[in-house]
């Protein structure tokens, strides 16, 4: 499919109960802070250029971030690190991305996500992960003539990549441990970088610092020659 026909498909999945049913419960009784919106609700779809160079592969919506907004990493703290970052490093057009339609754009860059729906404590199931696997599998065949860097944000990610690319190119055996800093060649075009999440707790805690996550991005945009 296009983009916008994978779009409308993640949009109306309704495939993980639990996740269902938490993602509108919270969209039912908001934040007071943000009581005046209306949330989201729903699974969140990628974001970004259609013909990405660069993929970024995250974990989940937050409950009153992108399961508010619509948008990936879009109305809460992790958004704001990973977007100022963007924006530093030439791949987001404003450094803050606050909702859908605040004219932001996300420069030769797509954001993705091992799982579309938020999950409670921002923790999906495994067996969630896997049922949410075809969304990312069809992002990456999407976005792969024009791929050349694959940057994922944490372990689950990671853990969510391998069997989403196992189609498109042979693995590396034994599949690579996740680390910061760690990259891994695909093949002769493609590689993945590794790299912390940017949730609050790695930021707040240090091991997390803007200059890591600007190195990871800068390294991937040279990387894919940009
Ligand atoms: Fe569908 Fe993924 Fe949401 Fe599960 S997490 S309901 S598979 S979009």
């Amino acid at each position: 499919p296009d983009a916008s026909a994978l779009e409308a498909g993640i949009v109306g999945c309704r495939a993980c109960p639990r996740l269902v049913a938490w993602r509108e419960e919270v969209a039912a009784s908001k934040r007071r802070a943000y009581a005046d919106q209306t949330y989201w609700g729903r699974p969140v779809p990628g974001f970004g250029v259609e013909h990405p160079a660069i993929m970024i592969v995250g974990l989940a919506p937050s409950a009153h971030g992108a399961n508010r907004t619509g948008r990936n990493f879009t109305g809460d703290r992790s958004g704001d690190v990973l977007f100022a970052a963007l924006h530093r490093t030439g791949l987001a057009k404003l450094p803050i991305s606050v909702s859908r339609d605040d004219g932001n754009q996300l420069l030769h860059t797509r954001m993705s996500a091992a799982v579309r729906c938020a999950p409670p404590d921002n923790k999906p199931t495994a067996a969630e992960r896997d049922t949410c696997l075809p969304w990312l599998v069809r992002d990456l065949e999407l976005a792969w003539p024009s791929l050349r860097a694959v940057v994922v944000l944490g372990g689950f990610g990671w853990q969510a990549l391998w069997p989403a690319i196992a189609g498109l190119v042979p693995l590396p055996t034994p599949l690579p441990r996740f680390g910061h800093g760690t990259v891994v060649d695909l093949d002769e075009r493609r590689r993945v970088f590794g790299c912390f999440h940017v949730s609050p707790q790695n930021v707040n805690t240090g091991r997390l610092t803007p200059s890591m996550l600007d190195e990871v991005l800068t390294t991937a945009r040279t990387w894919a020659g940009l």
